[in-house]
């Protein structure tokens, strides 16, 4: 037994449902997706990330390459964002694999779609190419098969 199935245990015997939602316990394919990061050695904690972004505000995700560490807000629970903000940092996860450690461009053949411009292009270089992968990827409306494809061919 997990020890977040404890917690919920725990949670739902003192009869505090709603603070339970508020858990990092996402949906089936959230969960499905977090464990094949585990599964490739990525550690996901979920707290505040460590760094600001450069507005000055904690991301909803991030990664360490070095440590493979994934960082997920608990906000994102409760802004229902949770699934491609995980899905969004699985990308880089991948981009990593790809580059043995080093983070790198995948072999891609999707354009962004016009709503995620916004979201990167403040970022310049190979930084906006790498953001401009991730935010992509998690607009697709199936995200979840195109990462998990990309995590077993760059990662396994
Ligand atoms: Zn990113």
């Amino acid at each position: 037994m997990n020890f977040r199935l404890i917690f919920l245990l725990v949670l739902s015997s003192l009869g505090c449902s709603t603070i339970a939602l508020a858990h990092p316990l996402g949906d089936r394919e959230f969960n499905q997706l977090e464990q094949l990061l585990i599964d490739y050695d990525f550690v996901i904690r979920y707290e505040l990330p460590p760094s600001t972004n450069r507005r000055g505000y904690r991301p909803y995700g991030l990664l360490d390459t070095r440590s493979k560490t994934i960082w997920i807000n608990p906000v994102v629970f409760d802004l229902g964002n949770a699934k491609p903000t995980l899905i969004h940092e699985a990308v880089h996860a991948s981009q990593t694999c790809a580059g043995n450690g080093k983070i790198q461009l995948l072999d891609l053949a999707i354009e962004p779609p016009q709503i995620t411009r916004p979201y990167f292009t403040y970022y310049h270089g190979q930084r906006r190419e790498i953001e401009a992968q991730a935010y992509t990827i998690q607009a697709q409306p199936d995200s979840l098969a195109i990462v998990t494809e990309l995590l077993n061919k760059y990662c396994q």
